[in-house]
């Protein structure tokens, strides 16, 4: 690795946090109770991955309600603040957040819209606190939607643990939410160029790093030898971890790592892969300055990974 280059400071977007996930709290039902029955409790409200948000220039937060104000869906603990404060998210229609935002923006308010939003659109906009918290609730929501039978019997589930978990009303059996792991791999030749390709479904010039799904039964190491082979020919060793980050949309954890090929000949799939290259530090900065490629969003980890591979932020040309 070519040690000269230091990564760009902090890590992947949706690793942000603030908020303790109170794990204790989840099993504490006087102090849910009290919590439920204190307005400076927050609660946010989740339908099909978005929320409320104010979205202003270049900045965006999330629209809480009190909880008398919560609508009756699906409700999950997030967690507590340095301040004490509870957090809650509940699944249900949206018409509320939109509400209360409207009320407190009455007056001249041009700057800021109150608008629906998911991660994607909000992700990067969002202070470390409510980028936690979203990422928390639409992870938990998307799951509560999904989950409100039990897989082995089809009978109705309940949520538990502050709705951490669910329980199957007929056979008793406990039920987690899902989470599919995924592996995203930087990978580099001896001559530290990096390989980039572009899935089938992309538009010209849209190019990132190499994804995929872990099988069953497959290691994350495996996968990413696997996949790397299978999408482009290429063979990879030294294979090592990098960082995580949540991708609730709908429930993945993107397992981010790095390889080091050892044969460079590409031959691409062209069931997934369109087309793939190896790139210099220097040919990757003139494609992106003439507009030739477009790099992933920055809310995405393989952003991050190429960032850290090419020593700092990306210019900013050519960012999809
Ligand atoms: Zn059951």
């Amino acid at each position: 690795m070519a040690g000269s280059h230091p990564p760009p400071a902090g890590g992947p977007q949706l690793t942000r946090h603030e908020v303790e996930r109170a794990t204790a709290l989840r099993t504490d039902q006087d102090r849910l109770a009290k919590a439920w029955a204190d307005p400076a409790t927050r609660v946010l409200i989740v339908q099909d991955g978005q929320v409320v948000a104010r979205v202003g220039d270049g900045a965006a937060e999330l629209v809480f309600v009190s909880p008398e104000h919560a609508p009756d869906g699906d409700r999950f603990l997030l967690g507590v603040d340095s301040a004490d404060v509870v957090y809650f998210g509940v699944c249900g229609p949206l018409n509320t957040a939109e509400g209360v935002a409207q009320q407190a923006a009455a007056g001249p308010d041009g700057e800021v819209t109150i608008r629906r939003a998911g991660l994607r659109e909000a992700g990067v906009l969002l202070s470390d606190r409510d980028a936690g918290l979203l990422t928390h609730a639409v992870a938990l929501a998307n799951w509560h939607a999904v989950a409100g039978h039990c897989s082995r019997c089809g009978a109705p589930t309940k949520p538990e643990m502050a709705g951490h978990s669910r329980r199957c009303t007929s056979d008793g059996s406990e039920h987690f939410p899902r989470c599919d792991p995924a592996v995203i791999m930087l990978v580099t030749d001896p001559d530290d160029r990096c390989l980039l390709a572009r899935n089938v479904q992309w538009p010209k010039g849209r190019v990132s790093v190499l994804a995929g799904f872990v099988e069953a039964g497959e290691s994350a190491e495996q996968a990413v030898a696997r996949e790397v082979r299978e999408e482009t020919g290429v063979i990879v060793s030294s294979v090592s971890y990098a960082s995580s980050q949540p991708w609730p949309m709908p429930h993945s954890l993107m397992l981010g790592f790095r390889a080091q090929a050892v044969t460079t000949e590409i031959s691409v799939d062209a069931e997934e892969i369109e087309e793939a290259a190896w790139y210099s530090r220097d040919d990757l900065r003139a494609a992106l300055v003439s507009g030739e490629l477009v790099m992933p969003p920055s809310l995405s980890i393989s952003r991050w990974l190429i960032e850290t591979w090419y020593g700092t932020e990306l210019p900013a040309l050519g960012i999809g």
